[in-house]
């Protein structure tokens, strides 16, 4: 449902995203791995229309995005460092995306309560950002990003300030969620425990380049080369 062509971004004369091709099915959960500058976040970032290509295209359902803003793409995007509103309450963040859709406000009210017991905060509603903690904030950012329905749904280090073990549940809690709601997913990480229990296929990224595409198996079990061996931790 998603397609990348050549997908090239370059910051004063270097490409960070260097003729990047990536197709993702419908349904299919893709984890983007790689190291600290390595692109991921362009990568996500271009394909919300955040960011603009210098080179090649983007398709969503066979759609060229090219000129199509970030808000009419129908995709949802959660950012790295999550940007909650912190003059806003729980449910405000929440419905900030369904108000964006037109949405009536008792249906918002309604949609805001079903989708802070989906990411585990039920009854959250009232209170502040502030008093929060980051796992908190991380959970009330994916309930916003998801608040629209988007077909596709990028996450950047969605779960990067949790601790590993509420890590360990939400990537599980994550997965059938996403299954349940027959989400399609872009997430990037740095964690390769993460990306390899969340993901159908995993994608290594090296300087702005897809190292590997393949099943977390298959990447696992056959580095494609000497760099994403080393960047899944073997030692020669
Ligand atoms: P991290 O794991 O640290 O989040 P990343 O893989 O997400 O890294 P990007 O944020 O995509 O990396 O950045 C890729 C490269 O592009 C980096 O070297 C970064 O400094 C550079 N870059 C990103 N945005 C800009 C910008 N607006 N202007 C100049 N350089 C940029
Ligand atoms: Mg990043």
């Amino acid at each position: 449902m998603l397609k990348l062509d050549g997908a090239t971004v370059r910051f004063g004369g270097r490409a960070v995203l260097d003729d990047v091709g990536l197709d993702v099915a419908e349904h299919e959960i893709v984890c983007v791995l790689g190291p600290s500058g390595s692109g991921k976040s362009t990568l996500l970032r271009a394909v919300a229309g955040l960011q603009h290509l210098d080179d090649g295209r983007v398709f969503l359902d066979g759609r060229d995005l090219d000129g199509v803003p970030a808000h009419k793409r129908g995709v949802g995007l959660m950012f790295q460092d999550h940007q909650l509103f912190p003059q806003r309450d729980v449910a405000g963040n929440v419905a900030f995306g369904l108000r964006m859709h037109g949405e009536s406000k008792q249906r918002q009210t309604v949609r805001v309560g079903e989708l802070l017991a989906l990411v585990g905060l039920p009854g959250a509603q009232g209170r502040a950002v502030a008093s929060l903690s980051g796992g908190e904030q991380q959970r009330v950012a994916l309930a916003r990003a998801l608040a629209p329905r988007p077909r596709l749904l990028m996450l950047d280090e969605p779960l990067g300030q949790l601790d590993r073990s509420l890590r360990e549940r939400l990537v599980v809690e994550l997965r059938e969620l996403f299954g349940e709601l027959g989400t399609t997913v872009l997430a990037v990480t740095h964690d390769q425990g993460e990306a390899f229990a969340l993901a159908d296929r995993v994608v290594v990224m090296r300087d702005g380049r897809i190292a590997q595409s393949g099943t977390p198996l298959e990447v696992w079990q056959r580095p494609a080369d000497e760099f994403v061996a080393r960047f899944l931790g073997f030692e020669n």
